[in-house]
């Protein structure tokens, strides 16, 4: 087999589906990938309609995608902890393990990362990828291919459970109900939050954060959400805030509904670089802002909670396409946001 189907960005809403070659074995350590599943994230939709993210340009055809779990169908010569026929989750962003970052255990902060579909690096809406074997993570029979995919945005919400050293009994105040924030919420189920907020203002993420299981669910547009923190915990204020909406006003609800010494972890990426918050509160609360960005050494614990229960992804897929219907599926996603959580496109 020479050839595969790829969903090619060529520019702004110029989405392909072409045949481009079958990715080989480069390394004796890498591993070939028939990718099965892979999610539709915000990402991806920004890529489509803007052909950027910031100082990342689409400036050659590229393969969207980057949350892909699938079947190992071929292993370079030094592989050892994989074989052909195992099913992986494939961790995206591959970092050059020589920087500070990366020697610090940081590599999320490389700055020669590689990450699928972030320009130049091809992503994932295809039918093969290459991968170090290190960053495939073999999945239990009892997790699908499609919660597989998940364990993308899923390991966003480790990270963010990390980052804000959140622990048993915690309340938790997530402010954003989409995607990311029903990953953060499973991720602070399972960190083990006793008492877990969220708010947002879709109502149909509203109920899906309800019928997940929070303990409290609350619509921001018609509830003062920093007011209800505060009678829900008796004034006190939430130990972890985890803000995954991206918008000004919920990080500044955030850091007045935190706790005293507390801390906000900032998931979401706001629209505007720079914004006015509340400083005061900051420093006389001595609340800590931690940034996220993506996620380090926490795949192999988000497909063993999964595998144990403790998080439940399969769920958050609404909706599946084919990758023949990749357009649609990227614009299914952007076009009908409030009515959809997770978009799954599917390879046979
Ligand atoms: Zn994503
Ligand atoms: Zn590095």
């Amino acid at each position: 087999m020479s050839a595969m189907k790829a969903a090619v960005l060529h520019g702004i809403e110029d989405l392909r589906l072409e045949d481009r070659p079958v990715p080989r074995l480069q390394k004796p350590d890498d591993v070939l990938i028939r990718v099965r599943a892979i999610g539709v994230c915000g990402s991806d939709i920004h890529y489509y309609r803007h052909g950027r993210i910031g100082r990342f340009v689409v400036e050659a055809p590229m393969v969207l995608g980057h949350e892909c779990a699938g079947e190992v169908v071929g292993v370079g010569s030094a592989v050892a902890t994989l074989e052909v026929g195992d099913r992986v989750a494939v961790e995206p962003g591959v970092p050059c393990r020589q920087c500070e970052s990366c020697r610090t255990g940081r590599y999320n902060l490389c700055p020669d990362v590689a990450f699928l579909a972030t320009p130049p690096v091809d992503g994932a809406f295809c039918e093969f990828i290459v991968s170090p074997a290190d960053f495939a993570f073999k999945l239990p029979d009892t997790v699908s291919l499609g919660a597989g995919a998940m364990m993308e945005p899923l390991s966003v919400g480790f990270h963010a459970a990390r980052r804000g050293r959140l622990t048993a009994g915690d309340t938790v105040a997530i402010l954003g109900a989409g995607p990311i924030g029903q990953t953060a919420f499973q991720a602070a189920r399972a960190f083990g939050a006793a008492t877990t907020i969220m708010t947002d203002v879709v109502p149909y993420r509203l109920d899906f954060a309800r019928r997940a299981g929070a303990t409290h669910v609350l619509n921001s547009g018609e509830t003062d959400p920093v007011a209800a923190v505060q009678d829900l915990t008796a004034g006190r204020g939430a130990d972890v805030v985890i803000e995954c909406a991206g918008a000004p006003d919920t990080l500044q609800q955030g850091i007045r509904m935190v706790k005293r010494g507390g801390k906000v972890v900032v998931v979401g990426l706001p629209a505007v670089a720079e914004l006015p918050l509340p400083m005061h509160e900051v420093t006389t609360r001595e609340a800590d802002l931690c940034g996220i960005f993506r996620y380090a050494n926490v795949y192999g614990r988000a497909i063993a909670a999964t595998a144990a229960g403790q998080c439940e992804v399969e769920s958050l897929i609404t909706h599946r396409w084919g990758l023949l219907q990749a357009e649609e599926a990227v614009l299914f996603a952007d076009e009908h946001k409030n009515e959809c959580m997770k978009v799954l496109v599917e390879i046979a």
